[in-house]
């Protein structure tokens, strides 16, 4: 008989210690570093294979064996996941490479409108099981709105820090979802702080990327639908925009976890992290050859999601994307803008700045020939641009009645 999870325990992330996953936990207790959810594989090797999934719901939860709910009743969902994977050929013609082979993983299509939304219905759903009542995090934005959704859909409290100037969309998905909404002065460091201060006195769990082991858990199911999507096996490049970077620590894991399933072969993409101008900590540490990030002073840029100047995950976000032979790179809001606008009017696929910026750092690398045409790769579209339409100023003439255009 399979199990519904096959998960046995928590990791240190930094020295491989122990932990327990039946309590509920934060960072490591040895480190303070992040948890890495760990599984019986060889187990699921013998009881799980992947001709199962063709019956299972396009959600993320499809892949229940390797996620850490115990049971389905466990389970909050918003029918996050199983995103579509669109072949963009008129943008390769755009760019003038013609024979580029694009596709762009489009996570604007997930509830609450972004990627966030992985991440949130595992950590919710795993805090509920684990006897959380009340939910907090800071947050850009999108992790907001998508907590608060979840922790509704949950029926759990929830409180969000988030600096003053977030977009319009967050505070509203979040006000009406019922959460309540603090706006700090600062950066979306300051409102951690804010919640690591409170958190304690006010009996609320902290859900702030990495601060908890389930997030990257939700996030790595974009590695396994890749693989799965492309009939089990992996493009030679991902283009990811990193904050946090959950993402990029989720989806190498997830390769791991199916290579030990014997889904997937030895083959790893390139794993490339884009960043802003203004904020690129893990580009310039990654580019110093150092192992961990400096945080970034006066971080600025309007890729909100990309305003992260110190990322607890560093270590494991450059290990990764050194061990995949990737790279990092940074762009500018211009050119996010510009990506934005591209990928929307060449494909119809509308990105925020933040799921614009892999495609503003793929014409940089076809350019500069750190990436071929031939090369497959896919573009992370972390979130629709329908959360930030005041980066986009649209204009059109007004038609009086009897005029014509
Ligand atoms: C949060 C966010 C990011 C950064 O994601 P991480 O996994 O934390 O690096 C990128 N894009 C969007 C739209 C986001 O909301
Ligand atoms: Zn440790």
């Amino acid at each position: 008989m399979s199990a519904f999870s096959y998960l046995t325990h928590l990791e240190c992330s930094r020295c491989g210690q122990t932990h327990e996953a039946e309590a509920l936990q934060t960072v490591s207790a040895c480190c303070g570093k992040p948890l890495l959810a760990r599984y019986d594989l060889e187990r699921a090797r013998r009881e799980w294979n992947r001709e199962a999934l063709a019956q299972r719901p396009a959600t993320m939860w499809r892949y229940h064996e390797l996620l850490p709910a115990r049971q389905e009743a466990e389970i909050v969902s918003l029918g996050e996941g199983m995103t579509p994977l669109l072949a963009c050929q008129q943008l390769g013609q755009a760019l003038e490479w013609p024979s580029a082979r694009v596709l762009v993983k489009d996570e604007g299509q997930n509830p609450t409108g972004s990627f966030k939304a992985r991440g949130m219905s595992a950590a919710v759903s795993r805090a509920r099981a684990l006897g959380v009542k009340a939910l907090a995090t800071p947050s850009a934005g999108n992790a907001a709105a998508a907590m608060a959704a979840y922790a509704a859909r949950a029926r759990l409290p929830a409180v969000v820090f988030m600096p003053e100037d977030a977009p319009e969309s967050a505070m509203v998905q979040v006000a009406v979802s019922g959460a309540k909404l603090y706006l700090v002065k600062g950066l979306i460091n300051d409102a951690g702080a804010m919640v690591a201060a409170l958190k304690e006195e006010r009996g609320w769990f902290d859900v702030a990327t990495l601060k908890e082991p389930y997030r990257a858990e939700g996030k790595k199911t974009m590695g396994f639908e890749l693989a799965e999507q492309l009939g089990w096996r992996l493009p030679d490049a991902i283009l990811y925009p990193a904050g946090g970077g959950t993402g990029i620590v989720g989806m190498w894991k997830a390769f791991e976890e199916l290579e030990a399933l014997g889904w997937i072969g030895p083959q790893r993409p390139r794993m490339i992290i884009v960043q802003a101008e203004g904020c690129a900590p893990l580009v310039q540490a990654f580019h110093a050859g150092s192992e961990t990030a400096e945080p970034w002073q006066d971080a600025h840029t309007l890729a909100g999601g990309l305003r992260v100047p110190a990322a607890i995950g560093d270590f494991l976000i450059l290990r990764a994307v050194r061990a995949s032979g990737g790279t990092a790179v940074m762009v500018s809001d211009a050119e996010m803008l510009a990506a934005a606008k591209l990928l929307a009017a060449t494909e119809g696929i509308f990105a925020g700045l933040e799921g614009a910026a892999p495609l503003a750092a793929y014409r940089k690398l076809l350019a500069d020939g750190a990436l071929k045409p031939e090369d497959e790769v896919v573009l992370f579209n972390t979130g629709s641009g329908l959360l930030s339409l005041d980066q986009f100023p649209a204009q059109a003439p007004v038609l009086r009645p009897g005029e014509r255009p």
